[in-house]
């Protein structure tokens, strides 16, 4: 088969199409054929080297794909080749025409969810629902901003939101992507790079504040959202990409919460049941992904490039 191959870490390039060995499903693993694979930002770090958890060299990159299965190992009985899947993680990577996984990595995508949208599902709409119910606490009635709301986890973040009955603001850093968290459902949407533009949302809110905040870039806003957070409210970091000064003194009389997050410490049965939660929005038409660009997957060097540029709209994904 034909897959990404990262020989050595370092600056995209390192990432080369090459013609590999067919995986083969031993027990309980699922080979799927990848029509469509999501390429995610953690992709860029684990690439790169600079990322907590390392890859073993050679590997091939990627945790999140759609397609068919292909086959199955002994007592797989949840899965038959031909159905349509999507994965959450692969034992062999994504980016490739085959792509190896445990059983509990793949997952049931409906009829009425395309590859490219199945491929947007496992690391984004999991870490939005993740920070959204898990850690943030969200209940309806209640209000959240979704700080960076126009790539792939705003925009899961913005429909599970909306369809939980939450308020939901949301924020974008251009007109095309303001539209699309419109789009998403957002009741208010912002422009992160308004100066004004938190001053605005204490106005939306008579105000009181949020009471959630989902935060994909702590590093720039941390310490302004500890400012725009209602009593008791909490800030899920999603994202961040260097560090940041606050002030403690901003978290007291609020009784406010600075929650950390990653997907990886999730554990199989809340993953499991996350999993489940989302067939049903998919199902429902509740949540459907938006995919903002579709590549070959000969060019992962420039998705790797592509998804750590501001304007993001919704999910880039690799078609073999
Ligand atoms: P993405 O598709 O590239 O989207 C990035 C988002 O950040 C866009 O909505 C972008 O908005 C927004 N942004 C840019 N500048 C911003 C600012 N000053 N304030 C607020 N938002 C800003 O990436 P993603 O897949 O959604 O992931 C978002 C972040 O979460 C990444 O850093 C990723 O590594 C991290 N993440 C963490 C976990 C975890 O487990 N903790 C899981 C998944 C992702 P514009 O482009 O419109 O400006």
């Amino acid at each position: 088969m034909k897959a990404i191959v990262v020989r050595q870490t370092g600056a995209p390039d390192v990432m080369r199409l090459e013609t590999v060995p067919d995986p083969q499903p031993a027990a309980g693993q699922v080979l799927v054929r990848v029509r469509a694979a999501g390429v995610n930002p953690v992709d860029t770090y684990i690439r790169s080297g600079a990322y907590a958890r390392a890859a073993g060299l050679p590997y091939t990159p990627g945790l999140d794909a759609a397609g068919t299965v292909e086959a199955v190992g002994a007592g797989v009985t949840a899965f038959k080749a031909g159905d349509r899947v999507y994965t959450a993680g692969a034992l062999t990577g994504a980016y490739a025409e085959l792509a190896l996984c445990e059983a509990g990595q793949v997952h049931r995508l409906p009829d009425a969810c395309s590859f490219g949208q199945g491929a947007a599902l496992g690391v984004p709409y999991a870490t939005a629902y993740r920070a959204l119910f898990h850690k943030g606490r969200a209940v309806a009635g209640r209000t959240v901003l979704v700080h960076g709301a126009s790539g792939g986890v705003g925009t899961a973040a913005v429909q599970l939101a909306r369809a939980a009955g939450l308020r939901v603001f949301g924020t974008a850093g251009s007109e095309a992507g303001r539209k699309l968290v419109a789009a998403q459902g957002a009741h208010e949407v912002l422009d992160h790079r308004d100066p004004e533009y938190l001053k605005r949302l204490m106005e939306l809110t008579g105000g009181r504040g949020v009471d959630l905040i989902l935060e994909m870039l702590a590093n720039v806003n941390l310490a302004k959202d500890l400012t725009v957070l209602a009593q008791f409210g909490r800030v899920v970091v999603i994202g961040n990409r260097g560090t940041i000064e606050i002030n403690p003194r901003d978290t007291m009389m609020r009784d406010a919460t600075i929650l950390g997050m990653t997907l990886f410490n999730v554990s199989p049965a809340e993953l499991a049941s996350i999993h489940e939660a989302l067939f049903a929005g998919l199902e429902n038409g509740t949540l459907r992904p938006v995919v903002g660009k579709e590549l070959p997957l000969a060019e992962a060097p420039r998705a790797h490039e592509d998804v750590l540029k501001a304007g993001a709209l919704g999910k880039i994904v690799l078609v073999p």
